[in-house]
């Protein structure tokens, strides 16, 4: 399952980052994924759960935002987006030489720490929580 590659890869990436003082697990990761890279957010959410297991992750809430596949045309200079199935051909020239600006993303943003309830030391900074 593609998905579930992601997920060990984010996982992966969050354990070797480079972590604040007075952390001990992770509350929350967000990544962008972009229409075209072929990942359903929720089956990524499902295999992060899982791929968290074990890990300093576990427990940690993914936060999926989806980026729109963008196209531009080089010789004429329209952009346009592709949507999904994506289209990639210039509607006004019909020319090959088309750019994908936008829509294979998949990388992660986002990386809230959470602090040891007992961790001595500056209190983290504060994050925007909605929920
Ligand atoms: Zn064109």
């Amino acid at each position: 399952m593609h998905e579930m590659s992601v997920a060990l890869s984010v996982v992966d990436q969050v354990e070797q980052a480079a972590r604040p003082q007075g952390v001990h697990g992770v509350r929350r990761v967000a990544v962008e994924i972009g229409e075209l890279a072929g990942v359903v957010p929720d089956a990524l959410a499902f295999c992060f759960e899982l791929a968290c297991a074990g890990t300093r992750l576990e427990g940690a809430e993914l936060v999926t935002r989806s980026v729109p596949g963008r196209a531009h045309c080089a010789p004429c200079g329209r952009g346009w987006d592709t949507g999904m199935p994506p289209d990639m051909i210039c509607a006004v020239c019909r020319a090959g030489a088309t750019e994908l600006l936008a829509g294979r993303e998949l990388r992660i943003t986002e990386v809230h720490w959470s602090a040891a309830p007992t961790a001595p030391g500056p209190a983290p900074v504060p994050q925007s929580e909605e929920s």
